[in-house]
């Protein structure tokens, strides 16, 4: 991490370290005050916060700095190495024939997120096809059959069909020549049986190595309940985050990825297929700390 990916604040707490060789509680408590401040405006749970506060002011003031190390440069190791710990590295996403899930509230970016990863796999040279089992929405089979022909992949719905399990079912069939499947499920505006039931069922049918929960940026501490009940029905193995490009800045989504004990898998940067990024922990610190 250098300086320049941190906030003015921050870095000016930094900066007044200079010349110094060790630090002072008071340094400390500033340096981390200012992280506080940072990552509450981010959205990142108060508990999460709280943890790694203490983290960063027990190895500040007990951890000896390595010979020739300034005090600056020494608690911006224990910053970086603290916030690396925090958001995790991102989910392992192998290029293999594979069947990825995704899950989520209407309006979090699901349908536009099946479309995106489609294509991002057609990038890595993998033959992925998109299964819309969304019968709730009115147009997301539209959307996504739009999407995926901008994406030039594979598309499966039916339109006329109102039974998702048999969407899904038939859709994997259909799309057998593909070698990675991407099953879009339908929202709900809040977390409901008939869901959670829905999905359930969806999951068997289609049987997925991976399930990913898509989280809106904006979406604070409300991502704490349905990473919960969405992982206890049929468990979260990673999550994206979408409409990061913009102001929200998505911490709300470690509360996800700590609660489901799972990692983050790709970032929504725009309404385009395009517009999607593998999740990589350097630049979403900045983000948080910026
Ligand atoms: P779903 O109900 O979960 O399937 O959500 P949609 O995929 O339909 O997305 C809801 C809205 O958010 C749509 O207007 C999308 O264009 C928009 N959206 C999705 N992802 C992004 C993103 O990364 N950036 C921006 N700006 N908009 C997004």
């Amino acid at each position: 991490m250098v300086l320049d990916d941190l906030g003015s604040s921050l870095r000016g707490s930094l900066n007044k370290l200079q010349g110094k060789s060790r630090l002072s509680k008071e340094d400390v408590e500033e340096i981390v005050k200012e992280i506080q401040r940072s990552l509450l405006q981010a959205d990142v749970e108060v508990a999460l916060v709280m943890d790694l506060s203490k983290s960063i002011k027990k190895r500040a003031l007990e951890e000896e700095p390595p010979g020739g190390t300034t005090a600056r440069d020494h608690i911006l190791k224990i910053v970086y190495e603290e916030m690396v710990e925090l958001v995790g590295d991102s989910t392992e996403i192998p290029l293999e024939p594979q069947t990825i899930m995704l899950a989520g509230l209407q309006g979090s970016g699901k349908t536009t997120t099946a479309a995106k990863m489609a294509w991002w796999f057609s990038k890595k040279g993998l033959r992925p096809a998109v299964i819309q089992t969304d019968t709730f929405r009115p147009g997301a089979y539209d959307q996504a059959k739009q999407m995926c022909e901008r994406a030039e992949v594979e598309f499966y719905g039916d339109p006329d069909e109102e039974d998702p399990v048999k969407i899904a079912r038939e859709g994997m069939e259909a799309t057998d020549d593909a070698d990675v499947h991407i099953v879009d499920t339908a929202g709900r505006h809040a977390l409901e049986s008939d869901l959670i039931d829905e999905i359930e069922e969806i999951e068997e049918a289609v049987n997925p190595e991976l399930n990913l929960l898509v989280l809106d940026a904006a979406i604070g501490q409300g991502a704490k309940k349905q990473a919960q009940e969405f992982d206890n029905s049929i468990g979260i193995g990673g999550v994206v985050i979408t409409k990061l490009d913009g102001t929200a800045k998505g911490g709300g989504a470690l509360t996800a990825v700590n609660e489901t004990g799972s990692s983050i898998s790709f970032l929504g940067t725009g309404e385009t297929v395009q517009d999607i990024e593998r999740f990589e922990p350097n630049g979403f610190i900045s983000r948080l700390l910026g």
